[in-house]
């Protein structure tokens, strides 16, 4: 017998999940029985109806915003998570941004604010949620990467370099932590339909990936909830699991 709701006693917190990947993530979450955080930087509606979603199907979760880009606010979310739910089983670093440009015009504000968010970001709340985690004597982390991180793009070295070094803080961390009980991977997607990718040309693109479609959300957020499950990965940790169509 499958246990359907396997995350039932825990609480997951989820960066950046009023839209795109992080909402699918946080919907996902949500079905597998965890109260769930929804942080988000701007949009209060749009992540106030993602915990609307969530209670609409019976789930539980309620929103906090922060800006994970920034040191003292990373440090508030992940405190005002554990104040209101009394733990914290699951972190998801999914917030992210892109501000692309050719290496030679980049400008340098466009390369520090994707490194402050995409990795630093990550940083942050990954230690916030050490102690506590360790206290609880486990957790689960789940970086959200690229595969941009493993291959590089041209237009793309911030975000590109960005994400490397969250594969290397991954594996770095996961070997810190594994004694404590806690896992940590990454999922590096290929090209998902959001916010995000919705000013490139998709036929184009189209061309690159083996499946010959575009991932959904919902693909990316499969794969985070396989991370977060107890049996089901408790013995995987440093791993970067690719949801890429083949593309990579
Ligand atoms: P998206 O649709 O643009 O959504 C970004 C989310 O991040 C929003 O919820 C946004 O909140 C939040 N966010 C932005 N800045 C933030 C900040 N400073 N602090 C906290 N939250 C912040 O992006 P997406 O496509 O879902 O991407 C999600 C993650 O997947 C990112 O890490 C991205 O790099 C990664 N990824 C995406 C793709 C893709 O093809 N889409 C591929 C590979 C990896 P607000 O609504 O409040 O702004």
């Amino acid at each position: 017998m499958t246990n359907s709701q396997p995350l039932r006693d825990c609480t997951a917190l989820v960066t950046g999940s009023s839209r795109g990947i992080g909402r699918a993530i946080a919907l996902e979450l949500a079905a597998a029985g965890a109260e769930v955080v929804v942080n988000y930087a701007r949009s209060a509606e749009a992540a106030a109806a993602v915990v609307a979603a969530i209670e609409h199907r019976g789930g539980r979760a309620y929103s906090l915003q922060g800006d994970v880009s920034q040191e003292a606010e990373a440090m508030a979310l992940v405190n005002g998570a554990l104040e209101r739910s009394g733990r914290l089983d699951v972190l998801v670093n999914n917030a992210g941004i892109t501000r692309d440009g050719l290496l030679m015009r980049m400008k340098t504000p466009d390369w520090q604010a994707v490194i402050d968010l995409n990795l630093s970001g990550v940083f942050y709340c990954t230690r916030a949620v050490t102690r506590p985690m360790v206290r609880q004597k486990g957790g689960r982390i789940v970086n959200i990467t690229s595969i941009v991180g493993l291959m590089g793009n041209a237009g793309q070295a911030n975000y590109a370099a960005a994400k490397a070094g969250v594969i290397g803080l991954t594996r770095s961390s996961a070997k810190e932590l594994a004694s404590r009980g806690i896992t940590v991977n990454a999922v590096a997607p290929g090209f998902i339909a959001t916010d995000m990718t919705k000013d490139l040309d998709k036929e184009a693109l189209l061309k690159m990936i083996p499946m010959g479609c575009w991932g959904q959300p919902e693909h990316v957020a499969g794969a985070v909830r396989f991370l977060a499950t107890d049996p089901a990965a408790a013995y995987i940790t440093g791993q970067v699991l690719q949801v890429d169509g083949g593309l990579h």
